[in-house]
């Protein structure tokens, strides 16, 4: 993943659970099954609130699903392609099919369509067409973000996953507040 961070608020702490309000987590995976076999990607617009049930445990709620084109390409992030390649120990070529990017403009356009409905960019999702929903080496070579991080797997099962900060790669398990 590839957050353009400079666009987001990064003022969270890792989310107790996270939730899926409405029917965000079908048109979530739809959206992702929409353009296989290139990964999809998209933001997670919601926010943060108080668990009833929990109190001292913070659920962020996502309530809009905004799915963004994979602008994935060689050279995107102005980095040496070809060493990232050869970095992954094989031959495996980066392509849409197994990577992908979130054009900043389109971040932008989503903070300030969230910001003008009381939302706010809580994380980014995508998928992985051909594997499972934990974060892959690919994820993890081209620099994921810290925050939150959803991956629909091939079998349609959603993991979220939270990075505290850019110079770890340690990741921790969110807790689905309804898996379905
Ligand atoms: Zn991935």
């Amino acid at each position: 993943m590839q957050l353009c961070n400079e666009n987001i608020e990064s003022v969270y702490v890792m989310p107790g659970f996270l939730n899926f309000e409405h029917d965000c987590l079908t048109i979530l995976r739809r959206s992702m099954i929409a353009v296989a076999p290139e990964e999809g990607c998209a933001l997670l617009l919601g926010n943060q609130k108080n668990s009833a049930i929990f109190p001292k445990k913070i659920i962020w709620n996502v309530s809009l699903i905004w799915p963004c084109c994979n602008a994935w390409e060689p050279g995107f992030f102005n980095l040496d392609h070809r060493s990232i390649c050869l970095s992954l120990g094989s031959e495996q070529k980066l392509t849409r099919e197994n990577r992908f990017a979130l054009d900043p403009r389109e971040q932008l356009l989503a903070q300030r369509w969230a910001r003008a409905n009381n939302l706010e960019i809580i994380g980014t999702a995508h998928s992985h067409p051909e594997g499972d929903a934990y974060v892959s080496d690919t994820d993890l070579r081209w620099g994921m973000s810290p925050g939150l991080m959803v991956i629909v797997a091939k079998n349609q099962l959603v993991r979220a996953w939270w990075k505290n900060d850019s110079q770890s790669n340690q990741l921790q398990p969110v807790q689905l507040a309804h898996s379905s």
